[in-house]
């Protein structure tokens, strides 16, 4: 979690934004977080942490197609309409929320 005690308004570059698989059109402009480092932090930034997860319900759908063997893909897509947060939207929500950082999402979960 950032620091709250030096916690600052960022922007992101559209590289950074490409790379962690946003459209910079939409988030050229968006307030992000980070810590500036602090004796309170150690200079790091980040003072405490949160949890990240994913829960896969296993509807009668979801256990079937795992039954059948279906490609993982096929899968996801199936779990997300139903209702399935997936680990990295998760960490982008914290992010979003000023929670966590963008940079430090990128080191923990894959962008897809
Ligand atoms: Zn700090």
């Amino acid at each position: 979690m950032i620091c709250s005690n030096c916690k600052k308004q960022v922007q992101h570059s559209e590289q950074l934004l490409t790379e962690s698989g946003l459209n910079p059109e939409k988030y050229r402009d968006f307030i992000f977080y980070e810590g500036e480092g602090c004796l309170d932090c150690n200079g790091t930034g980040f003072r405490g942490r949160t949890a990240i997860q994913e829960l896969l319900d296993l509807s009668d759908r979801i256990r079937e197609m795992i039954i059948d063997r279906k490609p993982t893909s096929e899968i996801k897509r199936a779990a997300h309409s139903g209702g399935m947060t997936f680990l990295r939207e998760h960490a982008l929500d914290k992010v979003f929320a000023g929670i966590t950082t963008l940079k430090e999402i990128n080191k923990v979960t894959f962008i897809e």
